[in-house]
């Protein structure tokens, strides 16, 4: 069975073609600057002898002509590796949004599309692309399943006291303002992942999962269900990100509107946009900030501290939310990479049950699940990678099942 994952951004749409019964990616791909006058797309076809990537330049006027040219590709007698649209079982499609209408995967038909609309003031950068891509994709594969696979839905098992926010109820009851989280797939596919490697059932695993990547953030996994989670309402809350300030005073806000005299879209792309690691220190890759880091840069030093700051305040919080952990998870671009991260976040956990071994925290191979702990750390420590792709995919081919 051959399942496509498509996962539209608002100038982009990756893709990642797998074939489910060798649970093998036979292709993927990324269209790149969709609108603008120079558009890209890249595609690669990872099966047979001869793997191979092609690079066509074009304007890519919108997601239609996007996922055409991608159609175009997998199906192509040199580099496709479908002969028709009929050998598609099922498309997934990431949906960053599902707000409390959906706690789990689901087939899209005309009323779930309607669904993922409404929620569109909630993630208004999002929902809108992800929708045409399901549009296209409806199109373009009429007789493939089509199933909408959300970032919110692992983190809908939260209790009421860890969503809600203490503001006037009305804010939640009619306007729908509490955590939702994000990056579930993530953290739900490495919890399992983790659970799987130390041969503890996912029902009564414990731990918690940081996704570190350009953005991040973190979930308490109680008996294998989200209980909490740092991002919330939107992906800004939380953790020191790229360019997302993480956790911040809201009046903050009201002064920098009141007194500062910025409107409400510039204080929006301040703290999306040019706060996190990227304001305190002018860059936000992390692997540039290790570099000034290393070569003594007071701006960079102390834009780390105060990101594995804000880390490890949020183990101390989940920790004291689950009571008892079996492991800590990192995952994503830095979680997987970067062990000074991992080094700064874990020391001092020692009395919390958390040390690291410095060798193994060093030479943890990349793009593997490895263990990382010392040998008296209570808790396990893990680096496992991620793969949001795939778990879509099984998310839709479960879909699929069951129907
Ligand atoms: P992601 O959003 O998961 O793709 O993660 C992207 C981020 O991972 C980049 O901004 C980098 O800061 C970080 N990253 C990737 N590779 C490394 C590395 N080798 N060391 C430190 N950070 C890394």
């Amino acid at each position: 069975m051959k399942i496509l994952v498509i996962n539209c951004g608002s100038s982009s749409i990756k893709y990642q073609l797998f074939d489910m019964e060798r649970t093998a990616a036979l292709a993927s791909g990324l269209v790149e600057r969709i609108g603008e006058a120079e558009g890209r797309i890249t595609h690669h076809r990872l099966t047979g002898a001869h793997p191979r990537t092609v690079t066509l330049d074009a304007p890519i006027a919108d997601h239609h002509a996007g996922l055409t040219r991608m159609a175009d590709l997998i199906m192509d007698p040199e580099v496709g590796v479908i002969a028709a649209p009929v050998e598609l079982a099922a498309i997934g499609h990431r949906v960053v949004h599902g707000g409390e209408r959906f706690s789990a995967s689901t087939i899209i038909d005309d009323e779930v599309i309607d669904a993922i609309q409404a929620l569109s003031p909630f993630a208004p950068l999002h929902n809108p692309p992800n929708l045409a891509g399901i549009r296209v994709a409806r199109k373009l594969f009429p007789r493939a399943v089509q199933v909408a696979v959300f970032d919110t839905a692992y983190h809908q098992t939260l209790p009421a006291a860890a969503y809600r926010y203490a503001i006037p109820t009305e804010f939640y009851e009619e306007h729908g303002i509490r955590v939702y989280g994000f990056h579930g797939t993530s953290h739900h596919y490495v919890a399992r992942l983790a659970a799987r490697h130390l041969d503890i059932p996912f029902n009564h695993f414990n731990a918690i999962t940081l996704h570190l990547g350009n953005g991040a953030s973190m979930a308490a996994v109680e008996n294998g269900r989200s209980v909490d989670t740092s991002m919330g309402f939107t992906p800004l809350a939380g953790l020191i990100m790229g360019t997302r300030s993480g956790d911040l005073d809201p009046a903050v806000v009201y002064f920098m509107g009141t007194r500062l005299g910025f409107s409400f879209e510039e204080i929006d792309r301040i703290l999306n946009k040019e706060s996190g690691l990227l304001g305190l220190c002018g860059v936000n890759d992390l692997r540039d900030i290790e570099r000034r880091r290393e070569a003594g840069d007071a701006a960079a030093t102390l834009a780390l501290d105060m990101y594995a700051y804000r880390i490890k305040k949020y183990i101390g919080a989940y920790i004291a939310a689950l009571g008892r952990v079996d492991a800590l998870v990192f995952t994503a671009g830095v979680g997987e990479n970067s062990l000074l991260v991992r080094e700064l976040v874990c020391t001092g956990l020692d009395l919390l049950g958390v040390t690291l071994d410095a060798e193994k925290n060093a030479t943890a191979a990349r793009g593997q699940l490895s263990e990382i702990q010392a040998a008296d750390s209570r808790v396990k420590v893990l680096v496992a990678p991620t793969n949001e792709e795939l778990e879509i995919a099984n998310q839709t081919l479960a879909v699929v099942r069951k129907t």
